[in-house]
């Protein structure tokens, strides 16, 4: 929340001033600043809100946005920032007005909104929508050859140099490699004919890097519940109203294929779509479904796309013909010119939530956007938030159900299994009845998954002589032993160091003992236990990136695999027809903590990846080894009774006014000392608001006390619905100044509690 000193002025905000030439005008730079600052447009630019600018700051260049001159945001959002008007022979100008297509009305709303929202200064929302290079942003145009309608008179008529005449009397532009292979002569001749002026060279309009889906492909045979729910999406992106729906169904009900109709009814109006999905790198299956479905791939956004491909989206979104965009969260904040339709797919993922710099859901926040701009939002999921149920039983949101599996597919059949009734041997984490289990899967040629959410060989290693547990330097972690790479390393900061030969505590040696199973130790014992089997690791340290994890996916399908082993990647969408057995080896893992949403994620984790077993005509068994079968999680996942679950989890956070009953803040105090974070956390405490429906709780020192270095302390505003927590906040943070050392970062409804 750090606000530099503004350069030169500061926008004075309310003012309603013209913004043409040698007039002040703001500019919204993406940097951590309150608000815009006013330049002075030189006389011969004409300049309007939204259009993309190069403006001087401090001795540099640095592109900006020129903004609104007052805010549309609502009271309970809108924060007036100082201003402190500079006087007019002061201002500095705009050096150049960039050609770029300028940032729409809808979306500079949609930058404030998440700003307000999110207590970020609006600088750094913009700079997601800004992030590429600006400069040098539009593909130069290539160059290409018209004919004039008669041919110079004395020009030398040869074959090959008819056979171009002939093709050019169109009078259609080409290229010198289009003309030379459509008229089968080569390029020489088309400079001869140019050198004799019977060609003029013209400048040609770049052509697309975007195939345009056709929504008439290959439209699928639908029936039932299906076609009742196709219908009603399309209805909702035919209306050009916001509107918001709920597509929920049981894992290979058919969701994607259904909100592709969706996507299909948005095409042929003519409008943009844009699908949110949480590991776009791990979505090769959705590509080729998308593109069996229209024929063409959509235009992809995430973090890994390469410099080229980021500029094309970019503006291809900008200029419309980018027409459906599949992306990681950050694709919510292109610069879409006719956006119609934002689908966010498994909504209940905690990786729409961005942890860093701005803090937001981008799922709350698509449907954000959807409401500025007035069309409609899908959210879908086998397992949906209880915020998004709550929301469809207050009838916020339109809830469409698919009961069943698709083509006849049963559901897997769960199975607990008590692991103190049959525990695994001494130092193994398999139960025998999982184990006999798994061989009678791969004894029919079937395949089998093991399931384990922890990389690594073991959670924690420990010193049997004295006790001494190998933690991180930086962190309040223990360190991972990762033994193919005999390495232990901290899963939160980069921290690695080599396996050490003696207990660095007590110097004994061979006294280092490994605790508990990661992913690479249920394979050693895999391997043990079933010799012959096919063995395929999935989990981030085996694939390097998407091209393996592609590959992964596609050997599994041809039947190469007999047995995978995984961690959450394994839970993603896959669709692997011969899985008949998943077996979950540690279902209890995930319930300890006190994280409010516990329960609810990891019902949501198991039964998406129970979800991979049974999806063609075999039928799928999963086994959950648990040692506390009773827990209602585990009952749920065994009567698959999700609703019952999740009202139960309703009817607990309702009377103390936890989310979505109530509306959660949390604030992060970090520093570089215990002593100087337990200072700013105690006078955020003194300061704390109070109130009729207003509760802060803390400050504690943060589960991750030490995080990289620095010492953490928590602090949660709990607030009834029906109160704003953002003028709370900011009243509450303009009480406490912070020196240097210590910081505060905000995180409005919080979905980690580390
Ligand atoms: P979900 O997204 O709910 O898990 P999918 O849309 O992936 O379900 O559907 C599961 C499988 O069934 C996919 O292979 C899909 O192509 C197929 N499928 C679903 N509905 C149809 C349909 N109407 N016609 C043909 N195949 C379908
Ligand atoms: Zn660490």
């Amino acid at each position: 929340m750090a606000v530099a000193p503004p350069p030169s002025s500061t926008h004075a905000s309310g003012a309603d001033q013209p913004t043409t030439g040698g007039l002040r005008v703001p500019v919204l730079l993406p940097m951590p600043f309150t608000g815009p600052f006013d330049y002075k447009a030189p006389a011969s630019m004409a300049l309007k809100p939204g259009d993309i600018v190069s403006v001087p700051l401090g001795n540099r260049r640095q592109t900006g946005v020129v903004w609104d001159t007052h805010t549309t945001l609502p009271p309970d959002l809108a924060h007036p920032t100082p201003a402190k008007t500079v006087a007019d022979n002061r201002l500095r100008a705009v050096a150049e007005r960039l050609e770029l297509p300028p940032l729409n009305a809808e979306l500079r709303r949609f930058v404030d909104w998440v700003a307000a929202y999110t207590l970020s200064p609006p600088g750094m929302v913009l700079a997601m929508t800004l992030r590429l290079h600006m400069k040098g942003a539009t593909p130069a145009p290539a160059m290409g050859w018209i004919a004039p309608p008669t041919p110079p008179e004395e020009l030398r008529i040869t074959p090959a140099r008819q056979k171009v005449l002939a093709l050019m009397a169109d009078g259609r532009p080409r290229t010198t490699t289009d003309i030379a292979s459509a008229a089968e002569v080569n390029a020489g001749v088309v400079k001869g004919l140019a050198d004799a002026g019977a060609l003029r060279p013209v400048l040609l309009e770049p052509a697309s890097p975007f195939a345009q889906p056709d929504p008439l492909h290959h439209p699928p045979v639908l029936e039932g519940a299906q076609k009742e729910a196709a219908t009603a999406l399309r209805h909702s992106v035919q209306d050009k109203k916001f509107s918001v729906t709920l597509l929920e169904g049981v894992t290979g009900s058919g969701k994607t294929e259904i909100y592709l109709e969706a996507i299909a009814a948005c095409l042929e109006q003519g409008q943009q779509a844009l699908v949110l999905l949480p590991e776009i790198a791990l979505s090769a299956q959705w590509m080729d479904r998308f593109t069996r479905r229209f024929g063409v791939r959509p235009a992809v956004w995430h973090s890994e796309i390469g410099q080229k491909a980021r500029r094309q989206t970019w503006l291809g979104t900008a200029d419309g013909s980018a027409t459906v965009v599949v992306g990681a969260r950050s694709a919510l904040f292109l610069p879409f010119c006719n956006l119609g339709l934002i689908i966010v797919d498994e909504e209940h993922e905690s990786l729409f939530k961005q942890e860093e710099g701005v803090i937001y859901n981008a799922r709350d926040m698509a449907v954000v956007r959807a409401r500025l701009a007035g069309f409609a939002a899908v959210v879908v999921s086998a397992t949906p938030s209880l915020e998004t149920l709550a929301n469809a039983h207050a009838g916020r949101y339109q809830r469409l159900v698919l009961p069943t599996r698709h083509g006849g597919a049963s559901l897997p059949q769960t199975h607990l299994l008590d692991m103190r009734e049959a525990p695994p041997e001494r130092g193994l984490f398999l139960s025998p009845r999982l184990v006999e289990d798994i061989a009678a899967t791969l004894g029919r040629e079937e395949q089998a998954m093991l399931f384990l959410n922890r990389r690594g060989y073991a959670p924690l290693t420990l010193c049997r002589t004295c006790g001494h547990r190998m933690e991180c330097p930086h962190c309040t972690a223990w360190l991972v032993e990762h033994r193919n790479r005999q390495v232990l390393s901290c899963h939160y900061c980069d921290h690695t160091e080599p396996m050490p030969p003696v207990c660095p505590n007590c110097k004994t040696e061979h006294s280092l003992t490994a605790i508990g199973p990661g992913i690479e130790r249920i394979t050693e014992e895999a391997r043990q236990s079933f010799p012959d089997a096919r063995i395929l690791v999935m989990s981030s340290d085996t694939l390097g990136g998407p091209a393996a994890t592609a590959e992964a996916v596609a050997k599994i399908a041809r039947r190469e695999v007999d047995l995978i082993i995984g961690t959450q990647i394994v839970a993603k969408g896959w669709h692997f027809p011969h899985l008949t057995l998943v077996g979950i080896v540690d279902a209890d893992l995930g319930l300890g903590g006190a994280d409010l949403r516990a329960g609810e994620r990891t019902i949501q984790l198991l039964h998406q990846v129970a979800g991979r077993a049974g999806r063609a005509s075999a039928p799928g068994r999963v086994v959950l080894q648990s040692y506390t079968p009773e827990h209602p999680v585990m009952q749920a996942l065994l009567s698959g009774d999700f609703d019952q679950f999740m009202e139960q989890e309703a009817e607990q956070r309702r009377p103390g006014f936890w989310p979505p009953y109530g509306r959660l803040a949390a604030l992060i105090i970090s520093a570089d000392t215990p002593q100087a974070a337990d200072d700013a956390a105690a006078r955020f405490g003194r300061t704390a608001p109070y109130g009729e429906g207003i509760q802060v709780l803390g400050p504690a020192p943060a589960p991750l006390a030490i995080l990289r270095g620095r010492h953490r302390r928590r602090l949660l505003l709990r607030t009834w619905r029906s109160i704003a927590v953002q003028p709370i906040l900011h009243r509450w943070l303009g009480l406490v100044p912070l020196d240097r050392h210590a910081r505060v970062e905000v995180d409005i409804d919080p979905v980690s509690f580390l």
